[in-house]
């Protein structure tokens, strides 16, 4: 048994829906079930009964752990917006749970949000808010977004959203539900995915078109970047109130990793796309092998796309227990360690007197590859040849993926040689970042790569991953600082 690849971790998938008259509960519960992949440490729902009487339940867990046929009864309502979590930011805490909810300073009604992505200048925007007398009931820099929006002023929602949306720096793709509106806003970066779906009188809004292609809606289009989405009983109509963004930055693991194989973005179904990154990294890494396996299920398509390209026959190498739970995005890494061990198995007799080429989509810490590759020589495998169909990672995400500190980045401080010796592959290929791009058919400047080249879309705050990211993971650790702290003269 081996554990599963040492992969980034991605934050969250948000939900919404427009329907008088439809079960906005269970299409919401569904609509999260299909985007579980984007987050699994919680998962929330709340819903409007048209008359502003807003019911929400959250919990700690899986979307089919949270809710049951209690809870879709009592979400009773015309609208509702749901979310999935992983936490990059705040931590996995319940408070952090989403929907959250605020009330309107002016009107008093109340207002529910659920964000993907990562506010780049959180701290800054929540000092502002506290100063003004803002109790905060979280840490996730969404309530930071939520309370922006009930404090904003402006006679209409589009002098509102202007007024969040100038403040706001980073990654943010939100859905909004107020007593009569249903809201989507994508960043002008449009570094998250969002897409809008029509389904009879109403309308649907989700972080992928899958989520909206199991409820057999079919998707009208993506949000833009920069734009709002408003709908509401006379329909929808959309607006950008802040000014376009000189460049847009759609992230790339996106399209590598993150997004299910069988969703669109920017028009395009992921599964030939990735089968495009592995033909790509065959044609500039190509190596003599008798098969070619992937790392399952998400480097599956570049594997059979680096096969087919390679002329190399592609086998399955690995036997994945589909029933235990994408267990490394859950952020606790002793939780992490007990669970692995149970998630995949080689077919030894697959591997066995084979040269085999490993394609899989990244190497974050450099932690789990040599296991796979000691997996697959102790079954066998007469030379192991690992192919990424990325380039190498030397930065960390500020925009809502949780990828390590720089420090962590076993590409920020290795070469590719001795990172090849260190997970003791025969050879070691990455996808190179021209070659990423024209497997994506995006121009590069529409695009985020700033895990790969370190060159930012927006400002960083120095420094960030390493304050939030340790503290997140390592309690003890920030226990420890504050108490030395404390302890200076
Ligand atoms: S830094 Fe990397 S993971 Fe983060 S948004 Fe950019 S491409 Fe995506």
């Amino acid at each position: 048994m081996i554990p599963d690849s040492d992969n980034p971790r991605e934050a969250c998938g948000v939900f919404g829906v427009f329907g008088p008259g439809e079960d906005v509960a269970r299409l919401t519960f569904y609509g999260l079930y299909a985007l579980q992949h984007r987050g699994q440490e919680s998962a929330g729902i709340a819903t409007n009964d048209g008359s502003g009487n807003f019911t929400l339940r959250t919990g700690m867990g899986l979307v089919s752990q949270v809710f049951d046929e209690e809870d879709l009864a009592f979400l009773r309502g015309d609208i509702a917006i749901g979310h999935t979590r992983y936490s990059t930011a705040g931590g996995s805490l319940a408070c952090n749970a989403q929907p959250i909810v605020v009330n309107d300073r002016e009107t008093g009604d109340e207002i529910a949000l659920a964000h993907n992505g990562n506010l780049t200048n959180a701290a800054v925007l929540r000092e502002d808010l506290e100063a003004q007398g803002v109790e905060f009931q979280s840490n996730a820099d969404s309530e930071i977004i939520a309370h922006l929006l009930a404090r904003a002023p402006g006679a209409t929602w589009e002098e509102r959203f202007h007024y969040v949306m100038r403040r706001c720096e980073g990654a943010y793709s939100l859905v909004i539900m107020t007593k009569d509106h249903l809201f989507g806003v994508r960043d002008p970066l449009g570094v998250r995915p969002l897409c809008i779906g029509r389904m009879g009188n109403g309308w649907v809004i989700a972080s992928e078109s899958c989520a909206l292609e199991h409820l057999g809606v079919a998707m009208e289009r993506e949000v833009r970047p920069g734009e709002v989405i408003q709908v509401d009983a006379d329909g929808l109509r959309h607006f950008s109130p802040v000014a376009p963004a000189p460049v847009h930055a759609a992230c790339t693991f996106e399209y590598i990793y993150f997004a299910r194989p069988d969703s669109r973005l920017s028009g395009r179904l992921l599964y030939p796309v990735r089968e495009e990154m592995g033909a790509q990294l065959a044609r500039e890494h190509g190596v003599d092998g008798d098969i070619v396996i992937g790392v399952p299920d998400s480097a599956t398509p570049a594997a059979i796309g680096y096969a087919r390209a390679a002329g190399i026959p592609y086998r399955e190498g690995f036997v994945k227990n589909r029933y235990v739970g994408r267990t490394f995005i859950q952020p606790d890494q002793r939780i992490r360690e007990a669970g692995v061990s149970l998630k995949f198995n080689v077919l030894s007799d697959v591997v066995r007197g084979k040269r085999v080429i490993v394609v899989d989509d990244s190497i974050v810490r450099g932690t789990t590859t040599p296991r796979v590759i000691g997996l697959l020589r102790r079954a066998g495998a007469t030379e192991v040849h690992m192919r990424i169909t990325a380039p190498p990672i030397v930065s960390p995400c500020f925009f809502g993926v949780d990828m390590a500190t720089k420090s962590e980045l076993i590409a920020a401080n290795k070469s590719v040689e001795e990172i090849g010796e260190h997970i003791g592959a025969d050879s070691l290929g990455y996808l190179s970042l021209d070659g990423l791009v024209a497997a994506i058919g995006q121009p590069e400047n529409e695009l985020c790569n700033a895990c790969f080249t370190g060159k930012y879309p927006s400002n960083v705050q120095p420094h960030m991953d390493q304050i939030d990211l340790r503290r997140q993971r390592e309690p003890a650790l920030a226990a420890a600082e504050s108490l030395n702290r404390a302890g200076r003269p």
